[in-house]
């Protein structure tokens, strides 16, 4: 039997693979202009790590996590998101005492056992965002704004940034009582997973996806109306400094947000076109007392994770063009001394840093050719009997048909003069 891979889990081959690149290595450069370091965390962690984070009454939880015993008997979970990691690691390493404010990213995969669809997989990629030690309304706008501008360089363009306040330990409580009270008066209309859990959880009915239960939910008493002054006026200083650079938003009192962790400003990037049902690339907010919860020391966060095959997918067509490197030389060979040669002329130029391709097997001066232009390169080094007793080659221009004699001894500065720097 053949053996393929696991339903929701993709290969991601070479043609998708430099899209990927291109937009980490954008994050890397943007992320740290904003003072984000990277960190590395492990893929699987203890279980209870996810449960105490996330939440029991979570979907995550409840449902989605690859959980198993490992060798020795203890519960592993492969980590289904990176916050959790990230607050495990900031506490186990002493990072708050090393700075007031920590900023870090991470990279990597998720897995969540979840209806394999378009737009939703069992491993999936996150790309995520943590600053560990503010409570300031500027760290919330920041870090949106820092989104918004990758989104930019990345060139998409329809996203739409939606806020909510979900309140603190104050006004939280009070509301959760006020909402449950109302949702018992549609019980009987509610879906069945919103009536089992609006107990425990209530907030979650306000972002049930079943098109009768999203009706309801307009008629529940909104959070922005049960605010405190604290967090009413925290959330007005948020969208101050939002306006105050042009990151544009929309304020949504229905994101809640699936994890249990988060309070005040939390948030959705929704891609307007492009995704279908699964349209929310990136979501995020604050988390205060996550920290302390394992027990670290008091220190507020504000985060997003953001899914990469979904924001891979909506990339613009006219960014991805130019992402696959095409070689700046092939080399041609032709006859018994050339293909001899041919190893030491292609890494005498590999280490001048040139990117050179060629035909292991020989073949006729034509389809040698056919492969140099069918991979775009750049120039063509063409080397027979003849070039190699003169000791001169034919550098030849893919583009234009220009073509050189250059001495076997100068090879590489010839090459390299007439290449103009690559972008
Ligand atoms: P959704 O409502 O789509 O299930 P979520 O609230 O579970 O998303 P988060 O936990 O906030 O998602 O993860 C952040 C981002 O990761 C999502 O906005 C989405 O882009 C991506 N993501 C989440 N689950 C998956 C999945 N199973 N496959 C692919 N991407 C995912
Ligand atoms: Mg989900």
């Amino acid at each position: 039997m053949k053996i393929k891979s696991i339903k929701g889990v993709k290969d991601i081959l070479p043609g998708e693979i430099e899209k990927w690149q291109w937009v980490e290595s954008v994050a890397q450069r943007l992320f740290s202009l904003y003072g984000f370091k990277e960190i590395r965390l492990p893929i699987f962690e203890y279980t209870d790590l996810f449960k105490r984070s996330i939440g029991d009454t979570t979907d995550i939880v409840e449902k989605e996590m690859y959980t198993f015993k490992d060798k020795g008997d203890n519960d592993i979970t492969l980590r289904p998101e990176g916050t959790a990691s990230v607050v495990r690691s900031y506490i186990e390493h002493n990072m708050h005492g090393q700075n007031p404010l920590t900023k870090l990213y991470y990279f990597g995969p998720m897995f969540r056992y979840e209806r394999p669809q378009a737009g939703r997989l069992r491993q999936f990629y996150q790309i995520g965002v943590e600053a560990m030690g503010s409570s300031s309304p500027a760290i919330d706008a920041e870090v949106m704004t820092l989104l918004i501008e990758f989104f930019k360089e990345l060139g998409l363009q329809e996203l739409e940034l939606q806020i909510n306040s979900l309140g603190c330990k104050e006004c939280r409580p009070q509301y959760r009582e006020t909402l449950k009270l109302a949702i018992a008066n549609h019980l009987k209309e509610l879906c069945i997973n919103c009536t089992q859990r609006y107990e425990r959880n209530p907030l979650r009915v306000l972002d049930c996806k079943v098109e009768r239960d999203v009706e309801i939910a307009k008629g529940l008493p909104k959070f922005k109306d049960h605010l405190c002054s604290q967090c009413q006026q925290d959330f007005a200083e948020v969208q101050k400094h939002l306006d105050a650079v042009n990151t544009s938003y929309r304020v949504n009192d229905r994101i809640v947000r699936g994890l249990d962790y988060y309070n005040k400003t939390t948030f959705e990037v929704i891609a307007k076109t492009g995704l279908g049902s699964q349209n929310a690339v990136c979501g995020g907010g604050r988390y205060d007392s996550l920290v302390e919860d394992f027990e670290g020391p008091p220190t507020p966060c504000f985060g997003f994770a953001l899914g990469m095959e979904r924001l891979i997918s909506i990339l613009p067509e006219e960014k991805l063009n130019h992402l696959e490197k095409s070689p700046d030389l092939y080399l041609v060979c032709l006859g018994e001394e050339a293909h001899n040669l041919a190893f030491q002329i292609t890494h005498q130029l590999r280490t001048v840093g040139l990117y050179v391709e060629r035909e292991i097997d020989g073949g006729s001066m034509k389809s040698q050719m056919r492969k140099a232009n069918k991979l775009a390169a750049r120039f063509a080094l063409i080397v027979g009997d003849n070039e190699i007793l003169n000791r001169r080659y034919v550098l030849k221009n893919m583009d234009g048909g220009d073509q050189w004699e250059i001495p076997a001894d100068q090879l590489a500065e010839e090459v390299l003069s007439r290449l103009k720097p690559t972008d």
